[in-house]
């Protein structure tokens, strides 16, 4: 069982659905925290490479930290949606405080949007991944550059640093050069930026990147308040027997209960 995939920054390859011995990948929480459960999982049901896209391997096998985050995770959903069909089932509670209503959902992995790289992206990309823009408030330009593997390995680490600032702390990690400003600087630069150019500076990081939006809208079937969620991603995603069965304990308990 395997397919011929094209990522959204041109990056072409062959995968295979996940086997039974993925399951140590899976079930291990420690490769999950770390970020490092996606780099094995696309290790593994990554066959071959056809076409390395933007990306230069040379005479190497993949690199997944190089590789952008938007291919990764178009790669795992192809891989999923190999292995168990493109249906994905899962619950979440209604995001309305009166409500609260435990929702089921179900939606065709196929069918979520996709954006490919543009040309623009790709250039910048190729240039060392280095896009540039203006802060509108700021009135100063900035160069950024889009996450790959690597970075998506330190997220964890990011967030739990982070606490209560991790807006700053996102912008931080993502800026590379502010002009007119000394390195040493960025930080209290970026601290001291107005959450309009905040807001701008996130919406441009999401206007020149690429792949899967997982940004969806719900109806509660309680209240039928809709609402948007970003697609929940747990280890369930990739085992939905296991999603099954806590279902089905769930509706057990609340009998008894
Ligand atoms: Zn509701």
């Amino acid at each position: 069982m395997s397919e011929i995939i094209t990522c959204p920054s041109g990056l072409s390859g062959r995968i295979r659905g996940m086997k039974v011995r993925e399951e140590r990948v899976l079930a291990d929480r420690r490769l999950a925290k770390s970020g490092g459960q996606v780099d094995e999982l696309l290790a593994a049901c990554w066959e071959e490479t056809l076409d390395a896209g933007p990306y230069d391997f040379g005479e190497k096998p993949i690199d997944w930290g190089v590789v952008l985050q938007g291919d990764r995770f178009f790669a795992l959903l192809q891989i999923r949606a190999l292995t168990y069909g493109p249906t994905y089932a899962f619950a979440i509670n209604c995001q309305s405080e009166a409500c609260r209503a435990r929702i089921e959902w179900e939606l065709d992995l196929a069918e979520l949007p996709c954006r490919p790289l543009s040309e623009e992206s790709r250039a910048a990309l190729l240039a060392g991944n280095r896009f540039e823009t203006a802060l509108p408030d700021a009135g100063k330009r900035v160069w950024f550059r889009l996450l790959t593997g690597a970075d998506e390995r330190k997220l964890p680490q990011l967030r739990r640093n982070a606490g209560d600032q991790l807006l700053s702390a996102m912008l931080a990690f993502r800026v590379l050069e502010v002009e007119g400003i000394e390195a040493r600087d960025k930080k209290k630069f970026i601290e001291d930026l107005s959450l309009r150019d905040a807001d701008f500076l996130v919406d441009e990081f999401d206007r020149v990147d690429c792949g899967v939006d997982t940004g969806i809208e719900i109806e509660c079937p309680e209240c039928f308040a809709t609402q948007e969620v970003d697609l929940p991603f747990d280890r369930t995603f990739f085992m939905p027997g296991k999603e099954r069965a806590a279902r089905r304990r769930g509706r057990t308990s609340s009998f008894q209960g």
